[in-house]
């Protein structure tokens, strides 16, 4: 019989444990704090919930990784941004393959859950569907992770206007509603399109004050589930958004390529929770926001400081709001079931900080060869919860 240890920290939200797990042949069958046994074959590895991504646009990756630098308004902005001149112009094929990609290599890096923002209306939102009934989930227990990424549909009208006959056909496809912008719509037709989500049940999420500063009494007169960015809120516009108790989601990879910045340090100083998206595929960001590329971003933001004026570290709140906070944003929203899936919510991922290569593990079915976290193992149906028992 063989005996595996893995010898790491527990991140749990509140603290971080030293933890082992051991294994035998390939089977988890003892836990506990401290080192465990000794004299066994010892691998090191962090274990924590497994990481979502709170908001991508999977519908660009068929664009590969965009390297010209255009500003928001030229490569984002409805309708005649170049991505939706992009979207266009491509075909039905071209776009699903580019979908599957990014649910592959999300699903490779350990992503278990994500937000996605469907552009295109009904039609936009037909393609993801097509896309998952063509994955199969006996081609995803052949990966290295063993299994997939489940999808929460965020859909939106194929024009930014309220048409009701539209919207009642997007309803049944989609777990909530994503817009653009405040910007881009009349806010009377916006108002309409939310009054209606909320009649449905539909969570309602909107892109805020990304490259420039918008109303942000406007925004949260609309009710919103989500609002992703605000990157050019002020303070007191944080503090309402804080007050209102609506979640926020930074996405550093989109910030990165427009040179936004974020908003991040002023937001943990209000005592607000932050989750992680990576926004458009194409920026080749999907894995990103899981990432060591994280904390970069974020030491730029502090000048190079590891810890923050509260005394809590970068690394602390990385590690807490990619794995326990986006985890629990994620959990309040739908995601689009699958007959075959596994049990999602309690499962806890194994990353790898030092010594303990992939190609090293024993167990292949459980192995994650990529992923910027180097989430190297999933273990499904377990609660982190019911490790500390
Ligand atoms: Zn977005």
């Amino acid at each position: 019989m063989d005996k595996d240890l893995i010898r790491g920290d527990l991140v749990t939200a509140t603290e971080v444990i030293p933890f082992h797990l051991l294994f035998e042949d390939d089977e988890l069958v003892e836990w506990g704090k401290g080192p465990g046994p000794s004299g066994l074959t010892t691998y090191h590895g962090d274990i924590h919930p497994a990481p979502v991504n709170l908001h991508s646009h999977i519908g660009d990756r068929f664009i590969g990784k965009i390297r010209k630098k255009m500003s928001v308004e030229e490569l984002v902005a409805p309708p005649n941004g170049y991505k939706h001149q992009r979207l266009r112009e491509a075909s039905d094929l071209e776009k699903r393959q580019g979908m599957e990609t990014a649910i592959r290599e999300m699903a490779q890096a350990g992503i278990t859950k994500a937000i996605d923002f469907r552009e295109g209306g009904v039609h936009g939102t037909e393609l993801l569907h097509q896309t998952l009934e063509n994955m199969t989930y006996d081609e995803f227990k052949l990966m290295p992770g063993g299994s997939l990424t489940r999808m929460s549909i965020f859909g939106r009208p194929s024009e930014c206007q309220f048409d009701k006959e539209e919207m009642e056909a997007l309803a049944p496809m989609v777990n909530g509603i994503g817009i653009s912008g405040i910007g881009d719509w009349d806010l009377c037709e916006l108002t309409t399109l939310c009054k209606w989500a909320k009649s449905k049940d539909l969570p309602f999420a909107i892109h805020a004050s990304e490259a420039e500063r918008e109303d942000i009494d406007e925004i949260l007169s609309l009710g919103p589930s989500m609002l992703i960015h605000l990157n050019k809120a002020t303070e007191d516009d944080l503090l309402a958004v804080k007050e209102a108790g609506v979640p926020v989601v930074i996405c550093p990879s989109s910030t990165d390529y427009f040179k936004l910045g974020t908003n991040f340090v002023k937001m943990t100083e209000l005592g607000m929770d932050v989750g992680w998206g990576s926004d458009n595929a194409m920026f080749g960001g999907l894995t990103y926001c899981m990432g060591g590329a994280m904390e970069t971003i974020l030491l730029q933001h502090t000048h190079g400081e590891e810890k923050l004026p509260d005394g809590r570290s970068i690394d602390d709140i990385v590690y807490n709001n990619t794995f326990h906070y986006s985890q629990k944003i994620i959990s309040s929203f739908e995601v689009t079931p699958r007959p075959t899936d596994l049990d999602f919510d309690h499962v806890i991922a194994v990353s790898q900080h030092t010594g303990f290569g992939a190609t090293d593990w024993p167990g292949p079915k459980r192995l994650w060869r990529h992923g910027p976290r180097k989430v190297n193992m999933m273990i499904y149906g377990i609660d982190i919860k019911t490790l500390l028992e």
